[in-house]
């Protein structure tokens, strides 16, 4: 038996996008897209986090060329209520709280905020480890496929753990397609998967027993659930922004939406998929 463990999804900050760019059957029309992220309270470890969504570091890393183009390609909101930090603080959490940050991958929209947890541990798959290290000094490159390496603290690798070091855990039979994963924290309670085809080394966290639920955060392996649902990709153009690589990305996005249609008591929570962010909260 998994350890029980808490788990809160909160928006820090939106950008806006076309509707039809996360699902080719939605509108041409701009829509919100939340960056999300998982706090999950465990019983021995503490408070840790998914991902940390945007955070003023953002702002900072996109104040010139070329990472300016990042901003002016996704126009960003983050209003003062809605970062991180504040966040917490109403949870009565502080950043020294904080002692975990799992990164799902290392875009910009998924790991602003890093700086702002300096006690953390973080944990990564070592192949997006190794893609953010050899993108530092080819700042093109790097924004051109949505990392800033500047959000990066100055110790991050002297506070790094990989993920893929842990130990491998079988997943249970009903994640199907999905079977292998990394047991994080010895106790069977959170499984790093690894998600391939949308960025190098993405990690999704199987939450065997989110407060009596089985939760699978899957950051941007799709950006809609009901498009996946449907067995939809992302708009064409769209499709190249999704994926680094393309065959593995359809790959993991069919195996997303036989889960999904088969498992619904399995909660499938991308990053920025504001149906399923409202179901699951509507849920709590
Ligand atoms: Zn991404």
């Amino acid at each position: 038996m998994s350890r029980t463990v808490s788990l809160n999804v909160l928006r820090a900050g939106w950008c806006r996008h076309l509707e039809c760019m996360a699902d080719r059957g939605g509108r041409w029309a701009p829509v919100r897209f939340p960056a999300l992220c998982g706090l999950i309270r465990h019983p021995d470890v503490g408070w840790i986090l998914y991902d940390t969504g945007y955070a003023e570091h953002f702002f900072k890393a996109t104040q010139t060329l070329p990472e300016r183009l990042y901003r002016s390609a996704v126009p960003v909101q983050l209003p003062a209520q809605e970062q991180l930090l504040a966040q917490l603080k109403t949870f009565g959490i502080g950043a020294h709280d904080i002692s975990t940050v799992i990164i799902s991958h290392f875009h910009g929209d998924h790991i602003a905020g890093l700086r702002d947890f300096p006690q953390a541990t973080f944990i990564a798959l070592d192949a997006g480890r190794q893609h953010i290290e050899r993108l530092r000094g080819h700042r093109w490159r790097a924004t051109f496929g949505g990392h800033l390496p500047a959000l990066l603290p100055e110790d991050f690798s002297a506070r790094l753990t990989l993920a893929d070091h842990c130990k491998s855990a079988a997943l249970p039979g009903w994640m199907a397609p999905f079977s292998q994963g990394f047991d994080l924290l010895g106790d069977g309670s959170l499984i790093a998967v690894p998600l391939s085809g949308h960025s190098e080394g993405q990690l999704g966290l199987f939450i065997p027993d989110a407060q009596g639920h089985p939760v699978f955060l899957v950051a941007d392996a799709c950006w809609s659930v009901p498009a996946c649902r449907a067995g939809r990709l992302p708009a064409a153009p769209a499709l190249w922004f999704a994926s680094h690589d393309a065959k593995h990305y359809r790959q993991t996005y069919s195996d997303l939406g036989t889960l999904i249609r088969r498992e619904p008591e399995v909660m499938v929570l991308p990053s920025h998929c504001s149906q399923a962010w409202k179901a699951y909260t509507d849920e709590q």
